[in-house]
């Protein structure tokens, strides 16, 4: 059963929590067996993610069903590093961008779909090609976040 096997670390789990990112995150094998990804912010509550990139209407529309918890996961170009952003509820949910399912040892994870570095931002299409982050938005963040 799904729940017995000792899953092998997925690989892109270093791409997705580079070393000292300052979204927190390291791979983190759960009591459960199953790999996950872990939010460490230096005070607050640790949160699990599933490491598996939920992506369009159809992983949305399972993750929404299920009433599991979102993270947004954006990828800054600038610091090659994630940023997270909350979500609440399906308010501010979009299929174009990518989320982490928060990770329920009773459950099986929405998506299973390795994160992957976004194309270069001369790719108009990329939704991502958009996205600028500035040193003050960064600086807002980490305000934020340690708090
Ligand atoms: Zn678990």
């Amino acid at each position: 059963m799904f729940q017995m096997t000792r899953q092998r670390k997925p690989s892109w789990l270093r791409i997705l929590c580079p070393d000292g990112n300052l979204a927190k995150l390291k791979p983190r094998r759960c009591t459960c067996g199953r790999w996950t990804i872990r939010c460490e912010p230096t005070h607050g509550v640790w949160e699990s993610y599933d490491p598996g990139i939920i992506h369009g209407s159809e992983d949305l529309s399972v993750a929404i069903i299920l009433n599991r918890r979102l993270m947004q996961v954006i990828w800054n170009m600038g610091i090659s590093q994630p940023l997270l952003r909350n979500t609440w509820g399906a308010a501010g949910i979009t299929p174009e961008a990518t989320y982490l399912g928060e990770h329920d040892c009773q459950c099986q994870p929405i998506s299973m779909k390795p994160f992957k570095l976004p194309a270069k931002p001369h790719a108009s299409s990329d939704i991502l090609a958009n996205v600028t982050v500035t040193p003050s938005e960064i600086r807002e963040f980490k305000k934020v976040w340690y708090q």
